[in-house]
């Protein structure tokens, strides 16, 4: 579609960063452009207007950047989802396996009331990790997990068969 096209347009390749071998995708151009940061904002939003979302939960750190604005377009809060030791108060954490050793993600234990909808927001979606992480942290909360919503897929790498409980919406496979 044109809004795709525009999107792609806004994406740029940075070969071997953070790491050599590594094609990081850099959205930092779409978050520059006011037509594109609208236009995915909004896609990143509209198949969730309809379905009652109490709470979005954005990952750090472009999660943050996106998940907010899409919690103002659904009228839900924000929770942030950070790594382990940046948040001040009292926190539940989950931990996932990297290639190398484990990371942890964290929200605050009271962040999300028993009980509440939760679409989570992120703008990549790589091996999936991160994702099946907070998705294990919503439910821990007693949070139903109603989306998990992302700019981009990194298909090569498979993330989706982490989630098979929840059908990511994906703006741009690549
Ligand atoms: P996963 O846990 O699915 O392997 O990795 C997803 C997380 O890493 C997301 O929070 C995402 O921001 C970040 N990430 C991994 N690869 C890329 C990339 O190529 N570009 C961007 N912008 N983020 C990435």
């Amino acid at each position: 579609s044109a809004v795709t096209e525009q999107l792609l347009s806004r994406i740029r390749d940075i070969p071997d960063h953070p790491e050599p071998g590594i094609l990081f995708k850099d959205i930092t151009p779409l978050l520059n452009d006011a037509s594109a940061l609208r236009a995915g904002v909004e896609a990143l939003a509209d198949p969730y207007r309809e379905l009652g979302v109490d709470h979005v939960v954005g990952l750090e750190a472009r999660g943050f950047i996106l998940g907010a604005p899409v919690a103002l377009e659904l009228g839900a809060g924000f929770v942030p989802a950070r790594k382990a030791g940046k948040l001040p108060a009292a926190t539940i954490e989950q931990s996932y396996d990297l290639e190398y050793g484990t990371a942890a993600v964290e929200i605050h234990s009271d962040a999300i009331a028993p009980g509440s909808r939760v679409l989570i927001v992120d703008d990549v979606l790589a091996t999936g990790g991160t994702g099946r992480a907070a998705v294990d942290l919503v439910h821990r909360a007693g949070g139903t997990v109603v989306g998990f919503s992302v700019l981009m897929e990194l298909g090569a790498l498979r993330g989706r068969e982490k989630m098979p409980d929840v059908e990511p919406h994906v703006l741009l496979s690549v």
